[in-house]
């Protein structure tokens, strides 16, 4: 395969959530696992809605989440290209104005649906004479400009979807200028598309009619029409939408919550594909297996409980490297290895770095039995056979199982649970040990 070149195009009309981020995934994936290159683009022509602190978050998602791009385009600062392209397609006679108001194509619409039939826009716009428009516009209507579709079948292999085919006769022109002169998404898109030689589309299933009419875009400006793929819609556990709850679906909000980044793209890359979701210590695994042929038709479900035990799961694997720099106290490599299996989030680290500093509280179950224990703990230096060698001294008591350990841990950690003593021990040593067994806060 050549080089592919991929974008992923988001508005900054609001944050990302996980639903644009499985798009952006997929298409950093693909650029990386075949030595392409991934492009941000910023789908910034609605001016309104667009705001400089979105597009600011989505940059920040990204270099989060690990996904970083070779350069970033604004569509505010193409506006000339989009011009260029427009006069184009107006002289090949593709794009055409129309003086309907939003009222009379709606009247139009609802006509058409109580006669059976499809509410397709029926073209009145080209039988209007220069005489027409010129009465029209001085009325002081503006134009918007619609594309002429040709009424055939369109037809493309969608890396997802395999084989698809949209029968155009069917759709109404598309708009691809507003009355205020604006250019909308689809038409913008494509003019980048091509400037930007993207080789590969890869987006939402939300834009798979959109395909049609763009792909007749590509045509009409002579140009090679790139590879689609449209992946599946994710869908919460009722089979709904996700979009109702995108606030606490949003990148920052899972950031915010202590999810880990590779806990969700390890969520996103595998959920509704054929491969099972894993634990991933680097993004680097998912390059490897990026594969649209393992990506199912059906809508994939997001789960915010699998993500929080996929979060888990990622934590017990990550070496100390990864970690560092973020835990909330770095106690050195033998404690991110002793605790890192009893987290949810690596905020939890730290009820585990104050059981290991102290002070803490001991809770003691059986004083007498605790007091032996100290009397028998080993000389230092400790290692994790220490705790094994100690306890095993301890079984002369008669005790074993839970009633040996158990009042061990509660003295020595006044938890319940938590990682393995022989890790933990250590880490304590052996004046702190000493006193807490004696039920003094050490
Ligand atoms: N701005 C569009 C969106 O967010 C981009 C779709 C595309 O990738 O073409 O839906």
């Amino acid at each position: 395969m050549i080089a592919p070149i991929v974008r992923f195009a988001p508005s900054p009309t609001g944050l990302l959530h996980v639903g644009n981020i499985r798009a952006a995934l997929f298409n950093w994936l693909f650029a990386k696992r075949n030595g392409g290159t991934f492009i941000l683009r910023l789908d910034d022509t609605d001016r309104l809605r667009s705001k400089p602190e979105f597009e600011a978050g989505i940059e920040r998602d990204l270099e989060w989440l690990g996904l970083d791009w070779a350069c970033k385009e604004k569509q505010s600062d193409r506006l000339a290209h989009y011009d260029t392209a427009r006069d184009r397609l107006v002289r090949a006679g593709r794009l055409y104005p129309c003086y309907e108001t939003p009222e009379e194509l709606e009247f139009r619409r609802k006509r058409l649906l109580s006669q059976g039939r499809p509410p397709v826009y029926d073209r009145a716009a080209l039988k209007l004479s220069d005489a027409d428009r010129a009465r029209l516009e001085g009325e002081g209507r503006r134009p918007h400009w619609r594309f002429k579709l040709v009424s055939e079948e369109v037809r493309w292999d969608d890396l997802v979807r395999g084989p698809q085919h949209i029968d155009e006769a069917s759709q109404s022109d598309p708009v691809l200028v507003r009355a205020d002169g604006t250019y909308l998404y689809s038409f913008t898109s494509v003019v980048d598309d091509i400037a930007f030689a993207i080789t590969h589309v890869i987006r939402g299933e939300d834009h798979v009619t959109n395909s049609g009419a763009q792909i007749q875009m590509f045509q009409a400006l002579d140009a090679a029409v790139p590879a689609f793929g449209h992946l599946p819609l994710l869908v919460d556990a009722t089979g709904g939408g996700l979009s109702k709850r995108t606030g606490s679906l949003a990148v920052a909000d899972l950031r915010g919550r202590g999810i880990e980044a590779l806990a969700v793209c390890g969520l996103l890359a595998r959920l509704g594909t054929a491969d099972p979701v894993e634990p991933i210590a680097s993004l680097d695994a998912l390059v490897a297996t990026v594969d649209f042929a393992r990506v199912g038709r059906a809508a994939a479900r997001f789960s915010e409980e699998e993500l929080a035990q996929l979060n888990a799961r990622t934590l017990h694997i990550l070496p100390y490297e990864a970690v560092q720099a973020r835990l909330p106290e770095d106690l050195g490599e033998a404690f991110w290895l002793a605790v890192r299996g009893n987290l949810a989030t690596l905020a939890d680290a730290a009820g585990w770095a104050e059981v290991v500093r102290g002070p803490i509280e001991p809770k003691i179950e059986d004083a007498d039995f605790l007091g032996l224990a100290a009397a028998q703990l080993p000389v230092e230096p400790w290692s994790e056979t220490t705790w094994k060698a100690w306890t095993s001294g301890l079984a002369a008591t008669g005790r074993k199982g839970r009633a040996l350990f158990h009042p061990l841990r509660l003295a020595l950690t006044a938890r319940e649970t938590g990682p393995e003593m022989a890790r933990l021990l250590p880490l304590i040593g052996r004046a702190k040990a000493e006193a807490r067994l004696r039920g003094r806060a050490a």
